[in-house]
Parts: C-alpha cells; sequence; structure tokens
C-alpha cells in the first residue's frame, strides 16, 4: 500500500484484462494505483465477440458513447440471437432482448398458449425484434433515439449528448448490472482485440502503467498469499491485490495459488472450438443485427456480424469430432466465403474456480470460469466480476474473509445459473440424429433443474421458477428456449379463462402493429452505423 492507496496489479492484457483496468482506473480514481502487465507472447483468445445487453452499462459508465469506441471496434447492434435447426424439425426461432408484453397481468406466452394469435410462432406473435432481425434494422433512428420508448427516459442516446449514466456514474461509480431493472433492448458484436486495444488506450490516459513483458514467477508469502510477479524484462513487480486475467491458464490462481477449477464436463461436454473469420461486403450484404446459434452433427456454430467481417466458428465435442472432422465440417457449411480463411483451434476450459478471490487474487475472465459461448456469456461474466470487485473492494491489504466469501458466491452462483440454463438448451432440443445429440440427454442434471423441468411440464418458467440467484437471464429468456424448441405446458393457465380476452387480443394486435411500423422505420443497420462512422 502506498500513500496513493491499494496497489493493484492485473496481469493479462485481454478483453478481461483491459475492461478491468479501464473501470478500476475509474471507479478506484485517488483510493488505487493500477499496473497492467500483459505478454506479447502469449496470445489472447480474440474471437469475434456477441454480448449481453447489460454491457451498455459498462460503456455508459465509462463515459463512453457508441460513437466513440464502435468505430474502433468493428462494433455492430446485437437485437437476438437465432436459434438454427435446433430441433428436428428445423427452422429457427429468437432469443430478443425483449421483455414480454402483458394483458390483465399476464404476460404474453402465457396468453399466446391459449389463443395461438394469427397461427403465428410464439417469438413474432410475442415480440417486434425477430420482424426488425429478419428486415436487418437497426434499433435506433438515424437522429440516435432508441426504437423502444420504455428506455428512451433512462438513456438518453442523442449522438451530440454525452450519455446520463455516464454523468450519474462519476459520482457514484458502480452501475451494478444484478440490481438494474430495465432491459436494454439491444447489445453489441464487436472485435474483442480492437476493443482491447481501444480500452488500453483509456485505461492508460487515466493513469493504468502498462508493463509489456511475461509473467515467470509467482513468489508467495508465508501466509500463502501472493508477494508480487516476477517479469522477464522488468523484474519483481509489488502489490496488495492481483487480478489474474491470464485467460485458461490461470496463471495465478490456478497455477501458483492451486485453487482447484471445477469441470462442467459432465453437464457440458463441449470443450473444443474452430473460429474462422470469414470476410464481408457489409455495404452490399448488409449486417444482421442478430447472432446466429446454428445446430451441427456434434455441437453449434456460432456467426458474429462484425462491420467487415463475419466472426464464425465451431464449438463441438471431442468425444465425437476430430478437429480435422470440425473444420471440415464447418468449412462446408460456410461455402466458398471461408475458402482462403484460417482455422483457430481453441481448447475451452469449461466450468469455474471454486473461488475466484483467493487470498490476495481475483480471478477474472477465463481464469474465472467459462461455458460455451451460446448465450454469449463471457464478457456478462467479466463485467459481473469486475462491478462486484469494486462493491467488494478492500481499503487495506488485510483482506477480511467474508468479503471473500461474498464476493466468491455471487461470482459462483451466476456462473452456475448460466450454465444451468445452457444445459436447458440441450435437454430441450429433440435432437437425437447423432451420437452428440443422444449423448446431451444423457448430461448429468442438477437437481434443481430436474424439478424445475417437471414443473415446466404443467406451466411455464415464471419469477418463481426459475434458477433464483442473479445469473443474467429472466424468466422469459427460459420460456423463450422451451417454447422455441417446441415444449408447451400440457395446457395453458385456466385463469385465463375468467379474464378479458378482447385485451390480450389487441395485446398482440399492437405487437404486430408496430413490428410493422418500426420495421418500415427504422434504418437498416448498414445504414445507421455508417452515418454513425462519420460522427466518430
Ligand atoms: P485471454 O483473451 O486469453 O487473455 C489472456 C491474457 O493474459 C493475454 O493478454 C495473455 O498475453 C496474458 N497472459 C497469459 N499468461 C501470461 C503471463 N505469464 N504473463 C503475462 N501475460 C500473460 N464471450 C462473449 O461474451 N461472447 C462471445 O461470443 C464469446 N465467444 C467465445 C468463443 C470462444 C471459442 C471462446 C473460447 C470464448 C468466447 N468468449 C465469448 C469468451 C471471451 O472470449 C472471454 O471471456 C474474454 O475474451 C476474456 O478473455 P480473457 O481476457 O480472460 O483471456
Amino acid at each position: 500500500m502506498t500513500e496513493k492507496g491499494m496497489r493493484v496489479v492485473i496481469v493479462g492484457g485481454g478483453s478481461a484484462g483491459w475492461m478491468t483496468a479501464s473501470y478500476l482506473a475509474k471507479a478506484l480514481s485517488g483510493i488505487a494505483s493500477i499496473t497492467l502487465v500483459e505478454s506479447e507472447n502469449i496470445r489472447t483468445i480474440g474471437v469475434g465477440e456477441a454480448t449481453f445487453s447489460t454491457i451498455k452499462l459498462f460503456f455508459d459508465f465509462l463515459g463512453l458513447r457508441e460513437h466513440d469506441w464502435m468505430p474502433r471496434a468493428s462494433a455492430t447492434y446485437k437485437l437476438a440471437i437465432r436459434y438454427e435447426n435446433w430441433t428436428q424439425a428445423g427452422g429457427h426461432f429468437y432469443h430478443p432482448f425483449q421483455r414480454l408484453e402483458s394483458a390483465c397481468g399476464m404476460n404474453a406466452a402465457e396468453w399466446w398458449l391459449k389463443l395461438h394469435p394469427g397461427g403465428e410462432p410464439f417469438d413474432y406473435a410475442c415480440f417486434t425484434v425477430p420482424m426488425l432481425c429478419d428486415a436487418s434494422r437497426s434499433p435506433k433512428y438515424l437522429n440516435g433515439t432508441v426504437y423502444d420508448e420504455k428506455v428512451r427516459d433512462l438513456f438518453p442516446v442523442s449522438l451530440s449528448r454525452p450519455s446520463l449514466m455516464g454523468a450519474l456514474e462519476r459520482d457514484v461509480p458502480n452501475v451494478f448490472i444484478s440490481g438494474h431493472h430495465v432491459q436494454y433492448p439491444y447489445a453489441y458484436h464487436f472485435n474483442a482485440a480492437e476493443l482491447a486495444v481501444f480500452l488500453q488506450g483509456f485505461a492508460v490516459e487515466r493513469g493504468v502503467v502498462r508493463v509489456i513483458d511475461d509473467v515467470v514467477e509467482v513468489p508467495l508469502r508465508e501466509d500463502g498469499s501472493i508477494a508480487g510477479v516476477r517479469t522477464k524484462e522488468h523484474g519483481f513487480i509489488e502489490g496488495d491485490l492481483f487480478v489474474d486475467c491470464t485467460g485458461f491458464r490461470g496463471r495465478l490462481i490456478n497455477e501458483a495459488l492451486g485453487e482447484p477449477f471445477i469441470s462442467f464436463g459432465k453437464n457440458l461436454p463441449n470443450d473444443r472450438a474452430v473460429a474462422i473469420q470469414v470476410p464481408r461486403d457489409v455495404e452490399k450484404d448488409g449486417m444482421r443485427p442478430y447472432t446466429t446459434a446454428h445446430a451441427h452433427s456434434a455441437g453449434w456454430s456460432w456467426n458474429i456480424p462484425l462491420y467487415g467481417r463475419d466472426g464464425t466458428g465451431y464449438v463441438y465435442s471431442s468425444s465425437f469430432l476430430s478437429p480435422d472432422e470440425a473444420e471440415l465440417e464447418i468449412r462446408d457449411f460456410l461455402g466458398p466465403a471461408a475458402k482462403d480463411c484460417n482455422a483457430n483451434h481453441i481448447k475451452m476450459r469449461v466450468g469455474r474456480c471454486r473461488n475466484s478471490w483467493v487470498k490476495n487474487c481475483v480471478a477474472i475472465g477465463l481464469s474465472s470460469g467459462f461455458v460455451e459461448p451460446l448465450e454469449s456469456t463471457g464478457i456478462f461474466f467479466v463485467q459481473n466480476a469486475i462491478e462486484e470487485l469494486v462493491n467488494h473492494f478492500p481499503n487495506s491489504p488485510m483482506l477480511d474473509e467474508n468479503m471473500l466469501r461474498s464476493y466468491n458466491k455471487i461470482v459462483a452462483e451466476c456462473i452456475d445459473g448460466v450454465r444451468e440454463f445452457l444445459i436447458l438448451h440441450f435437454v430441450a432440443s429433440d435432437r437425437v440424429d447423432s451420437a452428440f445429440w443422444r449423448a446431451t440427454k444423457q448430461v448429468a442434471l442438477p437437481d434443481a433443474l430436474i424439478e424445475r423441468l417437471a414443473i415446466w411440464k404443467a406451466r411455464l418458467p415464471g419469477d418463481r421458477n426459475i434458477y433464483q440467484p442473479f445469473h443474467g437471464f429472466e424468466p422469459y429468456s427460459w420460456a423463450v428456449i422451451l417454447l422455441g424448441m417446441g415444449h408447451q405446458p400440457a395446457s395453458h393457465l385456466p385463469l385465463l379463462d375468467g379474464l378479458d380476452e378482447s385485451k390480450a387480443r389487441a395485446m398482440f394486435r399492437a405487437v404486430r402493429e408496430s413490428a410493422v411500423h418500426l420495421t418500415a422505420t427504422l434504418p437498416s443497420q448498414y445504414e445507421y452505423l455508417t452515418h454513425l462512422r462519420k460522427q466518430a
């Protein structure tokens, strides 16, 4: 500890490292000094990144407007995830960033079970976003206003004004996603490597010391805490608190401190990925405002449209497919566009540390935990961990074990909740057409999920019967996955028969009219982002 307060040393300069550095530089200004050590020799994961809508709060907190950073990270908007080919019948459904409307106090999904308005699938009947996705619309008008009026007052989005949240949060540093009650109607796709470089500039301008070097040794004190990190060229770097952002290797938390890693392999068998970046002529082809998750023989592939290229890749289980077979299958699927593009093969460590904060070391990012990117939760875990670190930040190197316990519980519950949500995707799918899909029906299920699956046979997921601790997914998301995979409770809720059905029909009409109106009036994502780039 110095007169500048706690000395924080972050090891790792991927998305997790630079997100942490920029957030802490702002939140802990004056009470901590921050050093980030990153290796030039060890690669970052750096595949195209799709995010959660809460990421908006991260940029707002930093005071960054979209035209400041989006063009610098080839970013696009994401309104939903489109699931393709997840059922025997084929087809698709959308999981949007949009809550359900309601009539007579009952949400649209409950009413859809009773009325099946217009014979439409539930996602098109209950949400406006699927039509916007099909038409590649931007979530914003050219004057910068977002289409969803409910969020307009909370998040002014005029291109010429600084974000209100950014201004407010200058004095009150934490925007806790876990306590946030408004859902922003979109997230972003971005190039993680470019974003890390952008955030590096942001953090260094705010006093973060950047050291380019390899950490070669992590000596411990007698009490088992980290004394400092020894680097190849810059000697020994001392600190009070160490943040391990070294990726899957967990150089500090696992290798130096020996904290065990709990594998989720028996629940989620996918353990490898092959990523391919495919160029795209955005002027000619436009940009889809959604991530696609297309199911294949032994897993699924992502498609993340960036401004200029698509990030694509196949997430699969090495028990059923070799890397060469996976690459062949995804190349076949992508067609000639990917012919000359390199493939990047990645081994994934799926699970989480037993504790992500041990002694004076906090693991954030892949070193802390990771589940396959089906619901784009990697960056969300990073954001959650950073916010909770700030929330639990100590005022002296003498750490309070109860604070550590509190932090570890919150972080572990968040990751475990997402694990449960992802298991649902595979269990709910009726595909059994390959050894992989048959095996997904045999995975170990958490007891609580077994109980919930039984309840959901009778009624849709709701506030009381989903995984309770904060994990980012609301009841409507659980309902969307079940309905999208064709699971419907045996009947609608009898209570609806006593309610005014005409109000529900009016609600569905309003959703439809709104979707048609927005599709006709919003600019395309290409038009909007090209306009935004001119503001940059
Ligand atoms: P890394 O990117 O691996 O960075 C590790 C850093 O540590 C590097 O800078 C490295 O040089 C440094 N380092 C390591 N050892 C040392 C050492 N000894 N000395 C000095 N420096 C060292 N998340 C999403 O939100 N959405 C997605 O769509 C998504 N898709 C993904 C797809 C795949 C296939 C994978 C594997 C992950 C995906 N993720 C996604 C997760 C996301 O990539 C990560 O959560 C995020 O990039 C954070 O990574 P990281 O910074 O923890 O690790």
